[in-house]
């Protein structure tokens, strides 16, 4: 690779050893010139951005569908906060940003339309080719399904982005014991994103689900993060109001992650004399909470798995998109020519199963909704909605 100085050099100022360094890349499967002020990452970044995948997040499920309201996150407002906090974290470990950024915008960018409840679905009809899982959607957008470039299917992004993502598709590690089953750890930018994403999700569920009233404060208060959060905040939380004092809480529990994650790695990488990316691969995983912090952290899943994900209210809107998505795809194996001719094309390559998984799996929920009224003869569910889909 001939990059630029310019990309080389502010590089090797900033970056720690052990980071991954723009010249050290593998490249793209596809060879393209080096941009004169662009790297690499940089490159991979922006092209995800402008991907009609990453535009459709908008419109997609994080937890709570749009039916419910207009304060909680979706899969992009999710996805954005995942690039912030991740970015934090890399910055303190002087880790390369514009990889972590580029993986953070990447990671959910598979999700079907309405969240799990819809990888569900997709998974159960897709069962005799193998399934579907959002992590392995995610590569065959960027590796496949985005049109944009004449010469290639994909984004033709760098190995390190498809490979990181690869590993979160295999699951070859086991964040909480650190153990990895290939003794390869990913990339400790490939770390940083996995550990924001936690961060992230489990505080604004928290949120959204206070705001939407699922939660009461007081059910909060009973888990030991919450509780030692606010307890954090000192004197100060008293003249907040209950609104200000919850906001300070999801604040704090973020923020008290994030420093714990940036000492407890900054401690390990000097323990286990990290001095190269290889010595990273090759050492358990190193972004992490610490032991006490990750046990509370756990016990806040619990409460928000049993509390949230599984309130009456969700479980209702769940029912309801799954019955459409799984007529909606019984519709189109069954009337295969209801198709745009993209996916039909695409059935000849890959089967028409994995075409239809494909088709709804880039769906937005209205969009879904909306196509699901129109083929499956159902009364509307969602708002109406015209060319989302190409
Ligand atoms: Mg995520």
């Amino acid at each position: 690779m001939h990059l630029p100085e310019l990309i080389v050099g502010r590089e090797k100022l900033l970056l720690a050893p052990y980071a991954m360094h723009s010249i050290d890349s593998l490249g793209r499967h596809h060879p393209e010139s080096d941009h004169h002020f662009r790297g690499p990452y940089q490159r991979d970044r922006d092209r995800i951005l402008h991907s009609a995948a990453f535009r459709r997040l908008s419109h997609k499920t994080q937890v709570f569908t749009g039916e419910m309201g207009d304060y909680h996150r979706t899969r992009l407002t999710h996805t954005l906060e995942v690039a912030s906090i991740a970015r934090t974290i890399a910055r303190a470990l002087r880790l390369n940003e514009d990889l972590v950024e580029a993986l953070a915008f990447a990671h959910d960018l598979g999700h079907p339309p309405f969240g799990h409840a819809g990888e569900d679905v997709l998974n159960d009809c897709l069962r005799e080719v193998g399934g579907f899982n959002h992590n392995a959607q995610c590569l065959r957008i960027c590796e496949l399904l985005e049109t944009t470039y004449q010469d290639y299917p994909g984004l033709n992004l760098t190995r390190e982005v498809l490979e990181g993502q690869r590993q979160r598709t295999e699951k070859r590690w086991n964040r909480s014991t650190g153990a990895v089953s290939d003794a390869r750890s990913p990339l400790l930018e490939v770390q940083v994103v996995d550990t924001a994403d936690s961060i992230a999700y489990d505080a604004h569920d928290a949120d959204d689900a206070l705001e939407l009233g699922l939660l009461d404060p007081s059910q909060l208060l009973c888990v030991p993060l919450w509780q030692e959060a606010l307890a954090r905040l000192g004197s100060s939380a008293a003249s907040l109001s209950e609104r200000q004092r919850q906001k300070a809480i999801v604040h704090e529990v973020i923020d008290w992650q994030v420093n714990d994650v940036i000492e407890n790695a900054t401690q390990k990488i000097a323990t286990c004399r990290i001095a190269t990316v290889k010595d990273a691969c090759h050492t358990a995983w190193l972004v992490a909470p610490t032991p006490a912090l990750k046990e509370k952290k756990t016990i806040l899943e619990r409460f928000l798995f049993d509390n949230v994900y599984r309130h009456p209210d969700l479980l209702a809107e769940r029912k309801q998109a799954q019955t459409a998505l799984r007529e909606l795809f019984s519709v189109l194996a069954n009337q295969p020519k209801l198709l745009p001719p993209k996916f039909q094309d695409l059935g000849e390559q890959v089967g028409l199963l994995r075409a239809i998984g494909d088709y709804i799996a880039g769906m937005t929920d209205r969009f879904a909704f909306e196509e699901h009224r129109k083929l499956a003869g159902q009364p509307a569910i969602g708002r109406p909605s015209v060319g989302l889909i190409e």
